[in-house]
């Protein structure tokens, strides 16, 4: 990996770590979940990153893909078992971490273990070459010790520029698929979920975070105001997905009619939340690293 590009991850993990413990700390009792997420978000830019992906915040029986809306209601309750899970990107390269938090109680401690237990495990076994099904199997062994389940149909990915996930998947669970082995300077976000559910996600309710797909070309778009609108958006956040409160930052008062118009043209998609199947209570954690040597590097710590 070319130095400038290795400086750039190391910078969006430092800027991703901080983000994410001090986003961790906001969350208490009767605090609303907009508050956590534009707070971290300022945090982020403040500290000279982009937000590569909006904050999620996705609790209990909620695995990931969760970002509140700007007049979002919804505050923190105890017992909540809070996933807080940060983007950060330095022209384009990107950190990607996740944590738990339980909300004044400690009823899921060994359950927040499980999931960061794992993850130590996987990243102790993670380097160039390395058959990433050993890995998943290595993060299930640990997940099931605890008497829980990993989540079977999430996973890790790799990065690359503007690109959250580009290609290369890391299994939570055993599997003989995935034979495409990491290399030197490969960047993986590596993020292992236990539950006390099933073991699996569905999609749920609309989480609030948007993509622009990408096989849609602005001039594809009949309507000039549209064209007009999808061009900035496109510019805005490139390839990387976006919420509710960050496009109403470009436009305050049309957002929402904006993001209906151009979900329902198709040239935007809105991410379903992705739910436990059993309404299990679900834990993450999740960590950045660069391959190299014979190991690797943890950026988000
Ligand atoms: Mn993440
Ligand atoms: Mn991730």
């Amino acid at each position: 990996m070319d130095d400038d590009v290795y400086e750039k991850y190391r910078r969006a993990g430092k800027i991703a770590a901080e983000a994410r413990d001090y986003g961790a700390g906001l969350i208490k009792t009767g605090v609303s979940f907009p508050n956590v997420a534009d707070s971290v978000e300022s945090r982020i830019v403040e500290k000279g990153g982009g937000v590569a992906f909006p904050v999620n915040i996705s609790v209990n029986e909620i695995a990931a893909h969760y970002t509140p809306r700007h007049d979002d209601k919804l505050v923190f309750k105890k017992s909540d078992v809070v996933k807080l899970d940060v983007g950060v990107h330095v022209d384009g390269f990107i950190a990607d971490t996740a944590v738990t938090v339980e909300v004044e109680t400690n009823e899921y401690e060994d359950m927040i273990k499980a999931s960061s237990d794992a993850l130590d495990a996987a990243i102790d076994m993670i380097k160039p070459g390395v058959n990433l099904g050993d890995v998943g199997k290595k993060i299930e062994e640990t997940i099931k010790s605890y008497g829980y389940k990993p989540v079977e149909n999430l996973t890790g990915h790799s990065l690359e520029c503007y690109n959250l996930h580009s290609g290369i998947s890391v299994p939570n669970v055993s599997t003989k698929l995935g034979r495409v082995k990491p290399r030197d300077g490969d960047v993986l976000a590596v993020e292992p979920f236990a539950t006390n559910g099933k073991g699996h996600v569905i999609s749920g309710k609309g989480s609030n975070i948007y993509l622009c797909n990408k096989s849609f070309r602005s001039r594809f778009v009949r309507e000039n105001r549209s064209k007009v609108v999808f061009k900035k958006i496109k510019a805005e956040f490139k390839t990387l997905p976006f919420s509710q409160r960050g496009c109403k930052k470009i436009f305050p008062n049309t957002a929402d009619i904006i993001l209906r118009r151009l979900t329902f043209l198709g040239t935007l998609k809105q991410y379903p939340q992705l739910v436990e199947q059993n309404h299990g209570i679900v834990t993450q954690k999740e960590h950045t690293v660069i391959l190299k040597d014979d190991g690797c590097e943890v950026t988000t710590i």
